[in-house]
């Protein structure tokens, strides 16, 4: 029944990919920046609460961390792309629904194995 991603449709994903890492790649060296500004070096000199840029650079250092996780999990689809085990999952090795391919084109599992999954992690 579910046939297997024509070469369109594979070409299609790794563009996404693509356009995605590069948008994550510019977003990481923004939040590098801003996770290294050193804190007070604001022009002007009001010395407002310190523990506000505080709380603005543990923030951006969360980000950076999420971010940089999910660069790596688009890495890793395109070199499933590259090997030709895209789209399928890799728990149960059922073919992951064009569906949820579009919206996660990173996707390593079935909507079936990610939901059995966020069920036995709580
Ligand atoms: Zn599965």
């Amino acid at each position: 029944m579910s046939r297997e991603l024509t070469t369109h449709e594979k070409h299609k994903f790794r563009q996404q990919l693509h356009t995605l890492r590069a948008r994550l790649l510019g977003d990481v060296k923004e939040l590098e920046a801003e996770a290294l500004r050193p804190t007070g070096a604001l022009s002007g000199g009001a010395t407002d609460d310190p523990g506000t840029s505080e709380a603005a650079e543990e923030v951006a250092r969360t980000l950076l961390v999420s971010e940089e996780n999910l660069l790596s999990e688009v890495n890793a689809a395109l070199e499933r792309l590259a090997q030709g085990t895209f789209g399928q999952c890799e728990q149960c090795g059922r073919a992951i629904s064009r569906e949820r391919l579009e919206v996660i084109p990173y996707a390593r599992t079935c909507i079936r194995c990610a939901r059995a999954g966020e069920r036995e992690e709580t």
